[in-house]
């Protein structure tokens, strides 16, 4: 199928940006990898009346580390993680997602601040962002905010991005020392969204406890969901296997998962489950905590 017929602005500058999205309001779609936008667009899924490509603006193609936090601008696309240096050596969760989010064709155009944007329940961004604790920088014409990602993903295809913003860039906190992370997904082949997902941020204490953790799971609910009762039972403890498969029993117990052609429901509520406890599992060893299996 060909798109509703739409009116395309490429605008040079973010000031031009803005103001073209302030004049447009809910009829304007912000367009960056389209990876998402452009499919749902072929099968009138979605009906932008305009859309306001950032293509042009390279000045938001970064990933840079500033004051303590991981800033990836709105038009870094996937591929730019996978191949970061400082991605792979600093922030393994984000490089574990990197590598596994639809295929290398789409990561060379799709965007990790278009993924959060689009918020798709089985996305694999948004589940990354939560364990980590990202915060979203969104700018309108009026001015800035800065939105924990809590709040970001309001429901299914739904997000904090108001008419007339953008989301300028995710912030990932720099992780302290003793930090690692793990992200684990199953898909029925290459290139597909999650059947199930589960991410697990871990930073420990110097007397081995856990200080810090983060515990999401994806393609289980109408967005990422943190496995908060899991991330609470682990945090001040020393991990133990009973530990372990507490996490992931928390994890079975909230997911809630569609019946679709990926899988029934108590197959991916289990597989929540079985993701947490591996993503817990890989995050330890990665800090060189074994005899947990
Ligand atoms: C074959 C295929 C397989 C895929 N598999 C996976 C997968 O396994 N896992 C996964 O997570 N994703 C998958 N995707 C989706 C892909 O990762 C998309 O790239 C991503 O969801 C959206 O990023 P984008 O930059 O392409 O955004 P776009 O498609 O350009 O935009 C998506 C939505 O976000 C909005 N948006 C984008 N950027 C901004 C911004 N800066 N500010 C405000 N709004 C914005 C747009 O208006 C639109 O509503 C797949 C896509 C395809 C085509």
């Amino acid at each position: 199928m060909f798109p509703a017929p739409f009116d395309y602005h490429r605008p040079g500058s973010l000031d031009e940006t803005l103001v073209l999205l302030a004049q447009y309001g809910g009829d304007a779609r912000v367009l960056a990898g389209g990876q998402s936008l452009i499919p749902a667009m072929r099968f009138r899924l979605a009906r932008p009346a305009v859309l306001v490509d950032i293509n042009q603006l390279d000045e938001l193609a970064y990933v840079r580390e500033a004051d303590g936090m991981l800033a990836i601008g709105a038009l870094a696309r996937d591929a730019a993680l996978e191949r970061s240096s400082l991605i792979e050596s600093s922030y393994p969760l984000l490089f574990d997602t990197s590598a596994v989010v639809a295929d290398p064709v789409v990561r060379q155009m799709g965007t990790v601040v278009g993924s959060l944007c689009h918020n798709d329940p089985s996305g694999d961004w948004s589940v990354t962002a939560l364990a980590s604790r990202a915060q979203i920088v969104v700018r309108g014409s009026t001015g800035t905010r800065v939105v924990p990602i809590d709040e970001f993903l309001v429901d299914s295809f739904s997000t904090a991005v108001a008419e007339g913003e953008i989301a300028l860039e995710v912030r990932f906190p720099s992780p302290p020392p003793r930090t690692s992370g793990s992200y684990q997904k199953i898909e029925r082949k290459v290139g597909d969204f999650a059947t199930s997902a589960a991410a697990a941020q871990i930073t420990l204490g110097d007397d081995g406890t856990v200080a810090q953790i983060g515990i999401a799971i994806g393609a289980a609910g109408p967005t990422a969901t943190r496995v908060a009762d899991a991330e609470s039972a682990l945090r001040g403890i020393k991990p133990t296997k009973d530990a372990i498969r507490a996490a992931a029993d928390a994890a079975r117990k909230i997911a809630d998962p569609v019946a679709d052609p990926r899988g029934s429901v108590e197959f991916k509520k289990d597989m929540a489950g079985v993701l947490v406890g591996r993503a817990l599992l890989a995050a330890f060893e990665r800090l060189g905590v074994g005899g947990l299996r």
